[in-house]
């Protein structure tokens, strides 16, 4: 029997982990705040690991799903890091939307302990995760993704290798930049509207059976910030962080991005003027303050 790892209990972390425990996987979770790892132990019946360490000792699975891929590569460091428990043999997998270029780091890192590693980051949000649906975009050796699909399945749906390692994390950034451009030109297309005398619902609806329309059109503006709701579910630091990753490796890789440059900056900006824990489609409040106009 497969005995995974799970460490980062954060907002998707915690259903991405329900999930492995629901398929009877063994597993064991550590999070940087015990307290919500030893929640999640005590309601759900895993194992709460007291260090890294102790959570990838004897693992098959490694599996990380942290903030930032600076974060995961420092928790290998140290004697209570993840490095010294990783067993020869074992994959570790980082479903953080992360940095290419780490990732190829780390994984050169592990590669001399016969530790295989992979890039995989999801989509689908709380909502997605919460019912094992995500969509899980994999970088690394295929064969190294056969042996961990099944518990990939636990949580994802949609399981696509996407190339070599780094390729996962760099597919997700460019999704992310998107996601951004979208919010961004649709807060100031309604707003510019709004002024214009088009309410925000009836410029949706047609928009929606248009050429125009997007996910953040048909699902996000509407159930967000029509209703002025917007839950938090996924940070608006960490979209920043996602389109800054995509912004670098266009810089790096010399591809004309002017588009994906300007997202990272008003991303930047936003995350500046609303703090760590504002939603990602609350960065629509900056363009409302700008415009002195309200998309409701
Ligand atoms: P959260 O901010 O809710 O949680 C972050 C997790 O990372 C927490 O477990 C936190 O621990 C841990 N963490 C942060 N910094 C460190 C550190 N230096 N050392 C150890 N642990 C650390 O983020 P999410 O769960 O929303 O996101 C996790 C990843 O998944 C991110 O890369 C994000 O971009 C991505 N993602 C998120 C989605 C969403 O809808 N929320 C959708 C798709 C991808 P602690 O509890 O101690 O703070």
């Amino acid at each position: 029997m497969t005995t995974v790892a799970f460490l980062g209990l954060g907002a998707i972390g915690n259903p991405m982990a329900r999930q492995i425990v629901q398929e009877q996987i063994p597993l064991r979770v550590w999070n940087r705040t015990g307290a919500k790892a030893a929640d999640f132990a005590a309601q759900h019946g895993a194992t709460h690991a007291q260090t890294p360490r102790d959570a990838a000792t004897g693992a098959d699975v490694i599996i990380t799903c942290l903030a930032t891929s600076a974060d995961v590569e420092a928790l290998l460091d140290g004697p209570s890091g993840l490095e010294f428990g990783l067993s020869e043999g074992a994959i570790f997998m980082d479903c953080t939307s992360g940095d290419p270029a780490v990732s190829r780091r780390i994984a050169a890192r592990l590669a001399p302990r016969n530790v295989s590693f992979l890039d995989a980051p999801v989509s689908g949000g709380v909502a997605g995760a919460e019912i094992g649906t995500l969509t899980v975009m994999v970088g690394g050796d295929p064969a190294v993704l056969e042996r961990a699909r099944p518990v990939i399945e636990a949580f994802g749906e949609k399981i696509v290798h996407c190339g070599p390692i780094g390729a996962g994390h760099a597919l997700k950034a460019i999704n992310q930049a998107m996601l951004a451009i979208h919010i961004w030109s649709l807060g100031e297309g309604l707003t510019a509207l709004a002024r214009a005398g088009v309410k925000p619902a009836v410029a949706l609806d047609v928009i929606n059976s248009s050429s125009g329309k997007s996910n953040t059109s048909q699902n996000l503006f509407p159930q967000r910030v029509l209703t002025r709701a917007f839950p938090r579910t996924f940070r608006l630091a960490l979209l920043d962080k996602d389109v800054g990753i995509a912004a670098r490796a266009m810089r790096e890789q010399k591809v004309p991005s002017p588009m994906i440059q300007l997202a990272a900056e008003l991303m930047s900006m936003a995350h500046r003027e609303l703090g760590e824990e504002a939603d990602h489609v609350e960065a629509v409040k900056v363009i409302e303050r700008m415009a002195g106009e309200v998309i409701d």
